[in-house]
Formats: structure tokens, C-alpha cells, sequence
């Protein structure tokens, strides 16, 4: 396939790094100049004549932006395959903007974080019609190791942000345990050795564990070097509270969450570091 690929940053760039093995890629970034792959001096220069144009960018008002300038330079019935994490009502706009031009969208933001990206193992959710979705599932197996359909248009964004939702509040929710156990007098390894296999356990617990030394190697062991920064989190769970107050859902324990990380990253020193040092924080608080 002739693939053109915008967004060329930390998950962009080893995306279509791997995409160049075996299809025809052309990038386009404002900033980033990967090695090894041919760039477009635009971004419908880099969408011309695509058969898919994928996006990799930061947040929906520049997917909105970059999506109109490309969807003019496609052809009729080409793919716009957008891979960032952007709000729910962005995607779909995206979506109906490219249907309009007689393209085909798909939404697919993925978990799985540069680690993933690099070595072709990142899950992808994706919304948007089934046909287009069996048309880029060759380039799923390429860039990840899964992807679900999760419907139409915007699915795959509502996805990932419930996912993520779920993640930071059992990532608080794990450390702010350790930190109870610790004032208890209960060994890590002791806490971790039981909520692993009882029922308190999560992926925060048993795969990605907040407590240096304890379980799986994880960024805990690394100083808290990201991983999944605070930062990225912050703004998953953002987009969580926007499109629950969109849906009119209630969410308590996400918008918590998201003060929480808001205080982390803005006022404290969370900024660059990986999600799980709210361990470090907790152990560094008392009750108020
Ligand atoms: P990044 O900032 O490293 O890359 C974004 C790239 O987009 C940059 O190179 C930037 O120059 C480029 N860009 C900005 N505006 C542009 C424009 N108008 N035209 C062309 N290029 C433009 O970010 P990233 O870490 O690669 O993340 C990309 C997306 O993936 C984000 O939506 C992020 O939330 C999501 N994501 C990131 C991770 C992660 O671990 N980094 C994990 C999952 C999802």
C-alpha cells in the first residue's frame, strides 16, 4: 500500500518506521526529521495519492486542522486512519468531515506506549466502518499485536479513554494501599504476594506494580522513569471527564483521578515522571 503518515513524534516515527518494511511510506512533520523515512514537504503533499493516511498527533484541534488539509488532497475513497488520542466529538467531526469528501475514516488510538510502537506490539481500538476497518487490519498486524473493532466512528476513542479511566483510578488506588499497608507495618512483598492473587489484584498490581522490588520489572525499578508519564495520563483522564460531561455520565472516581493528577503534574513534581510515583507522593503525605 502507498501509506502517507503525519506525526512522525516518540510514537509516530518507530510506527511508520515499521510500516516501511514492507509499504511505501511518505511522512510529514512540522518538527520532528526521523532517520529512514522519505518525508513530504506538506501534509497533503504526504496525502496525495495515499491509499491510507495515517495521524499521529498530539490533541483534536490539530487532528481538526491537519484532517481538513489532508482530506482535500486524498483520493475518493481512500482511508484517513487516525492513531492519536483525541476527544470523542473530534474524531467523530473528523469522521464525518472525511465521509463528506467521499473518504473513509477510521478512529484507532492505541495502548501500548513507545515500548509498543517500537516493536509492534501496541493494541489498537478502533471505530469507523467494518470495511475500511478489514482494509487497514494488515497495517494493525504490522504496527501491534491486536485490534478490536469497537463500532462506529469515535468508538475507538470512547475505548481507550474508559480504559485509561480505569487505569488511573487503580493505579491511585493501588499506591494509596501500599501506603496504608506500609503505616500498618505490612511488608511489600507480603501485600503484593496477596492482592496479586486475591481480589484486590489489577494490572497496576501484578504487571505494573508502584513498589520498587516488588513483582514484574516495571518503572518503579527505574526511578519512576516513564513508562506511561503523569503528564499522558493527565490527559486521558481530561478526556474522560470532557466526554462524561458530554454523555451526561457520572463519574466520581474519574473526575477524583483527575484532580488528583491534575495537583500532581501542575503543582507538585509529577511533570516527567511515570503515573505510578503517586506511591512516592502518597508515602510523602500524611491523613490531610
Ligand atoms: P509527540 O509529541 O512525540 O509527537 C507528535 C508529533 O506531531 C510531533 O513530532 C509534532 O511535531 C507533530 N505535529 C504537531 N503538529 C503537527 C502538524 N500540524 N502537522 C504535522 N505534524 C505535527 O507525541 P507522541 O508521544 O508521539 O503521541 C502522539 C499521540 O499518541 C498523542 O495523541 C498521544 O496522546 C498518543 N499516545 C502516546 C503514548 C505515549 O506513550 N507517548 C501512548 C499512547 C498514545
Amino acid at each position: 500500500m502507498k501509506i502517507g503518515f503525519i506525526g512522525l513524534g516518540n510514537m509516530g516515527a518507530p510506527m511508520a518506521a515499521n510500516l516501511a518494511k514492507d509499504h511505501d511510506v511518505i511522512g510529514f512533520d512540522t518538527m520532528a526529521k526521523p532517520d529512514g523515512i522519505n518525508m513530504a514537504s506538506s501534509a497533503a503533499e504526504a496525502a496525495k495519492d495515499a491509499d491510507v493516511v495515517i495521524t499521529m498527533l498530539p490533541n483534536g484541534d490539530i487532528l481538526r486542522a491537519v484532517a481538513a488539509e489532508i482530506h482535500a488532497a486524498m483520493t475518493p475513497g481512500a482511508i484517513h486512519l487516525d492513531c492519536s488520542t483525541v476527544d470523542v466529538e473530534s474524531a467523530r467531526a473528523v469522521a464525518t468531515q472525511a465521509e463528506m469528501q467521499g473518504l473513509q475514516a477510521i478512529d484507532a488510538p492505541v495502548s501500548g506506549g513507545i515500548g509498543g510502537a517500537t516493536n509492534g506490539t501496541l493494541t489498537f481500538m478502533a471505530g469507523g466502518p467494518e470495511a475500511a476497518f478489514a482494509t487497514t487490519k494488515p497495517l494493525f498486524d504490522i504496527m501491534g499485536q491486536k485490534a478490536v473493532h469497537c463500532g462506529p466512528a469515535g468508538n475507538g476513542q470512547a475505548a481507550k479513554i474508559c480504559n485509561n479511566m480505569i487505569l488511573g483510578v487503580t493505579m491511585i488506588g493501588t499506591c494509596e494501599a501500599f501506603v496504608l499497608a506500609d503505616k500498618l507495618g505490612l511488608d511489600r512483598q507480603a501485600m503484593f504476594d496477596v492482592v496479586s492473587t486475591s481480589s484486590g489484584y489489577s494490572w497496576t498490581m501484578n504487571v505494573y506494580c508502584p513498589a520498587p522490588g516488588v513483582g514484574p520489572q516495571s518503572p518503579a525499578d527505574n526511578d519512576y522513569q516513564p513508562g506511561f508519564a503523569a503528564e499522558l495520563m493527565l490527559k486521558d483522564l481530561r478526556l474522560s471527564q470532557l466526554a462524561a460531561e458530554g454523555a451526561d455520565a457520572d463519574t466520581p472516581m474519574g473526575e477524583a483521578a483527575t484532580a488528583l493528577f491534575a495537583q500532581f503534574v501542575e503543582q507538585e513534581d509529577g511533570a516527567g515522571k511515570d503515573f505510578s510515583a503517586m506511591l512516592p507522593r502518597f508515602e510523602r503525605r500524611r491523613r490531610n
